[in-house]
């Protein structure tokens, strides 16, 4: 099939899929409410790929002479990491790094799960089939993604063998073609716009009876028992003038809920070994396949919000202050730290002794993927601080429109009149201070792990030996 076109897309989402939202069934999440804007935005993605201006920079042609999109490349050299980042970049600058799940993320993700596939195969080769199996036919068919990793947050201490079983999905039984599957996973972020639902990696797990959760595998969003819950779309289904971003942008998080749901075999590559599942991430190289994506995606946002909060300022002229002036340009600092660490990310790439695939730099990865939370937080407050009430202060366009040249000098900017200044309040808020942008910002924090956590791992597996000698040279009095 190869690259697929929006509507291609859009085709696909009409299937059996049992979407729940506000104690309904979803009947058809391309048209929905709360829901169409989004499954818009994904099928631009699809058809973007196609644009004459683009195309040759986001698609490659694989060794099967098939073209596909970039993020499923399996880099064998640094230049195909700077390739596979040109293309993530086109989209994300596109569209501002607004969409966190477009669908070349989980496309590096797949790659990189065929890429280990002798971590898989190490009890039954079979298993390393099925992952190298699952990543071609995603590539070749084109397939959106979602992604749940993560155990359901009941209970954080008590290990899963110990809690009441199947709470967190894992395997009850082996049947002739397949297992079946009983329990929750979140959070699948995107899962009511996509086609598959890839499933593994979390929980750690200590092996003492709590192997029936050591699983992954994939399957179609519409898998017969397998219900997605949806949290409240935050899209308020109005006008793009009045809400640009939600009601583009909206994504949707979900838990999966597996109700003695069949997998087939072949769609299965880690089962039940607590070792080989706790060193997959590793083994992997998830954080550098997936971070690369992240961190190009990052570079845009940053732009967009740098973007905004000049053209805020600008609009009243507070940019002429130079306390105004030290925000903008601490927002400035962030995007140039985030786009050197997507040069850095590329330049010191490494490559898989055991494999021969690169991957970004890992160092370089973390650090940007730690360091966004806390821009993130940053750039929202100065954002606020710049606008004031201006926020508040911005009517809908039905308002604006109603009443017209009777109120519409109020809403002038300095330079620019009530229809470039009003929308221009209105995306801001909507990037910082919507139920939307607050579930931005909780996703920039937890999205890919929890920070702190994530730092103190790092901390505890970082090789400290050259840290270690420099010291111990400068303590010594004859050491230089
Ligand atoms: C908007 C959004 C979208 C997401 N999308 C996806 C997705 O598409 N797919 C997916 O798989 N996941 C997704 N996630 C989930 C994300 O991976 C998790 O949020 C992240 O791994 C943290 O897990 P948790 O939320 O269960 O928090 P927890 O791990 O339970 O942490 C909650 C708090 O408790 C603390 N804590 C927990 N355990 C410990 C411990 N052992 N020691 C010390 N402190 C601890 C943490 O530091 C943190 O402050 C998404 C999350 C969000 C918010």
């Amino acid at each position: 099939m190869g690259l697929r076109t929006g509507e291609q897309y859009l085709a696909g989402l009409r299937d059996s899929r049992e979407i729940w939202h506000i104690g309904e069934r979803v009947a058809d999440v391309a048209t929905a409410p709360g829901f169409a804007g989004a499954a818009r935005t994904v099928a631009a993605y699809y058809d973007f790929q196609h644009d004459p201006a683009v195309h040759d920079l986001v698609t490659y042609e694989d060794q099967d002479g098939q073209r596909s999109h970039l993020s499923f490349i399996t880099p064998r050299s640094k230049d195909d990491l700077r390739r596979r980042a040109a293309a993530y970049a086109a989209w994300a600058e596109h569209s501002g790094g607004q969409l966190g799940r477009s669908p070349d993320y989980m496309n590096a993700a797949v790659m990189a799960l065929a890429a280990a596939h002798q971590h898989w195969a190490q009890n039954d080769p079979a298993l390393g089939e099925h992952a190298l199996a699952m990543y071609d036919r995603c590539r070749r068919e084109d397939i959106c993604l979602t992604h749940t990793l993560v155990t359901p947050q009941i209970d954080r201490k008590t290990p899963l063998g110990e809690q009441e079983p199947y709470l967190n999905a894992g395997v009850v039984r082996r049947t002739d073609t397949g297992i079946i599957v009983r329990g929750a996973r979140v959070l699948g972020t995107l899962a009511p716009f996509s086609d598959a639902n890839v499933s593994f990696g979390l929980p750690v797990l200590t092996g003492d009876g709590d192997e029936d959760y050591a699983l992954g595998f994939w399957c179609p969003v519409d898998q017969p028992g397998l219900r997605w819950l949806c949290r409240d779309s935050f899209d308020p289904n109005r006008s793009l003038a009045d809400y640009p971003i939600s009601g583009r942008f909206e994504e949707i998080d979900t838990v999966a809920i597996f109700d003695d749901c069949e997998i087939p075999w072949e769609s299965v590559f880690d089962y039940r070994d607590a070792r080989i599942h706790n060193t997959a991430f590793g083994a992997l190289h998830f954080t550098e396949a997936l971070g690369h994506h992240v961190i190009v995606k990052n570079v845009a946002k940053t732009r967009f919000l740098y973007g905004i909060a000049h053209l805020i300022a600008d609009s009243a002229q507070t940019n002429s202050f130079v306390n105004v002036q030290i925000r903008l340009g601490d927002i400035l600092m962030m995007l140039h730290t985030m786009e050197s660490i997507a040069v850095a990310a590329v330049e010191a790439a490494e490559q898989d002794p055991r494999t021969g695939v690169w991957y970004a730099n890992d160092g370089a990865i973390q650090a940007g993927l730690r360091l966004f939370p806390e821009f993130y937080v940053r750039i929202v407050d100065h954002i606020k601080q710049i606008g004031g009430s201006n926020f508040m202060a911005a009517p809908s366009e039905a308002t604006l429109q109603a009443l017209g040249p009777a109120v519409e000098r109020y809403f002038r900017g300095a330079g620019e009149d009530a229809d470039g200044k009003v929308p221009l309040f209105r995306l801001a808020w909507d990037v910082v201070g919507t139920s939307f942008a607050g579930r931005q910002e909780l996703y920039e924090r937890f999205f890919f792990g929890d920070s702190q956590l994530t730092k103190s791992q790092n901390y505890m597996r970082h090789d400290k030996t050259e840290a270690i000698a420099m010291v111990h040279r400068l303590l010594d009095p004859h050491g230089i």
